[in-house]
């Protein structure tokens, strides 16, 4: 038995239909990568999950989807334009440029020896582009490098539309983009990504229990979804290494590289910030943005307060928020290589399981005909797929590629749960086999059966 590396998902999932090299045919474009069939369906699932958990499951959330393109001001006032930046060194050799806490002292530089570093300088990481037709400065907007300030700025038009009272929090999912200066490691580290973002406002002095609440929930959704306990870390950030709009964060740690040593084998998933109301004085008439040097900046151009009215104590206050913050792309790559595992089955035979939590399989049901050249046995086959299909909640997939052993080393290796063999017999019978992704158990079903059967057990 043997699990996951970073190797060995990247092959499956390149093999099967996961993920390819974004512009692939082109040489690629460094940083991004596209979702391929299986990919898509998988990516899907993780982010219905979060938002069905996070919101349709709680009282107390908001949905939002805000623009990608943002004016540069949300970005000034959040303090982005100024500090998002990651120290950035050149080597003067090679001219190669590296991030300069991921810069490794002791590796070869392709002109000889060891590289020969320059002093770091900081190297802001977000995307511009002009908006309209004329290119100039005060056409420049930014693409936004986080979800998050999406929700800030729209933070009153969610309490005013929908009179919530804290606490409440607002909920989005989509992508951000950021100049990485090294994108590695696959799907870990790219330059466009998709983040699942909550900020969660309440009142100051109920923070701190609320942080820990969410920090729970949070550990306890990865759980559920299958993520084993040994992979998954929390870690509380040393106060030194806060950021200065955090009052505490635990950043939540997947075990992404097994083989190397100690604990570098876990980096982060998803960070959980109690970011106080630094975030709401910024974006405010008359806030201001704070930077870690004690400077600040007035907010000299916000068209509104963005306050809340506490009926309570008759007083307009600035909640604090609660930050869960993960992206989508990680936590993918995460649920891909939890559930990853090479078997040596009885006889020496070997096989690749994708063991997903039903929810997130790409596919639950394959129906398989036995023979390919039975117009009879493939239009049964069709029919059961069809039927499965309209239930609406069935991701139903006909597999005729091959012989029933590379059909069923294919659905395991994309982690489709369940198998189902129409054969000769299912002609006279009405029945058909049905195939367990995990025991590779098999046992006849009746077809009239088998929506309750299937239902029953993806539940
Ligand atoms: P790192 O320190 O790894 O660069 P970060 O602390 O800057 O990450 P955050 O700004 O807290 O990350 O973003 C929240 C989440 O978004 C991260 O936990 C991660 O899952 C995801 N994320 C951030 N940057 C990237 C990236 N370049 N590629 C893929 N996912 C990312």
């Amino acid at each position: 038995m043997a699990g996951a590396t970073m190797d060995r998902i990247v092959s499956l999932c390149k093999r099967r239909g996961f993920l390819f090299q974004g512009s692939e045919l082109y040489g690629g474009l460094q940083g991004t990568w596209d979702y391929g069939p299986m990919g898509v369906e998988l990516k899907n699932n993780v982010k219905r999950a979060w938002w069905r958990a996070n919101v349709y499951e709680r009282d107390d959330m908001e949905g939002l989807d805000a623009a990608i393109l943002m004016n540069r001001l949300v970005l000034k006032y959040s303090g982005h334009e100024a500090t998002f930046s990651d120290p950035l060194v050149d080597c003067r050799k090679c001219k190669r440029r590296f991030r300069a806490d991921h810069a490794d002292p002791t590796e070869k530089c392709s002109e000889g020896g060891a590289h020969n570093f320059t002093e770091p300088r900081p190297f802001n990481l977000m995307f511009k582009t002009t908006v309209g037709p004329i290119e100039s400065d005060d056409n420049m907007a930014y693409l936004r490098p986080e979800t998050a300030q999406g929700i800030f700025v729209n933070f009153k038009n969610v309490l005013d539309s929908t009179n919530r009272k804290l606490p409440f929090g607002i909920a989005q999912i989509g992508k951000a983009y950021r100049n990485e200066i090294t994108p590695k490691n696959f799907i870990f580290r790219v330059r466009e990504f998709e983040q699942m973002e909550i900020e969660y406002f309440v009142m100051p002095g109920t923070d701190e229990d609320w942080h820990a609440r969410w920090i729970a929930d949070r550990v306890a959704w990865y759980h559920h979804y299958g993520i084993k306990t040994e992979n998954l870390r929390q870690l509380v950030q040393p106060p030194e290494e806060l950021s200065h709009y955090s009052k505490a964060t635990t950043d939540l740690l997947y075990r992404f590289f097994p083989e190397r040593e100690g604990d570098k084998q876990f980096e982060e998933v998803e960070g959980i910030a109690n970011r106080q109301d630094y975030d709401l004085t910024c974006h405010t008439k008359g806030g201001k943005t704070g930077f870690k040097d004690g400077s600040s900046i007035p907010n000299e151009h916000a068209v509104l307060k963005q306050t809340y009215f506490d009926v309570a104590t008759n007083q307009h206050l600035t909640p604090y928020v609660i930050e869960p913050s993960g992206g989508v792309d990680r936590i993918t790559l995460a649920f891909l290589m939890d559930a990853y595992e090479e078997q040596v089955l009885e006889g020496g035979k070997e096989r690749t399981v994708l063991h997903l939590h039903p929810d997130l399989a790409p596919v639950k049901v394959a129906v398989i005909p036995l023979a390919r050249n039975k117009p009879d046995m493939v239009e049964l086959a069709k029919k059961i797929k069809r039927n499965l299909q309209a239930t609406g909640r069935l991701r139903t997939l006909l597999d005729d590629s091959g012989n029933i052993g590379k059909c069923y080393a294919r659905q395991d290796e994309i982690g489709t749960p369940f198998c189902l063999t129409v054969d000769h017999q299912s002609l006279e019978d009405h029945q058909v086999t049905v195939r367990h992704r995990d025991t590779m158990a098999q046992e006849r079903i009746a077809i009239d059966a088998l929506e309750r059967y299937l239902e029953e057990r993806l539940r």
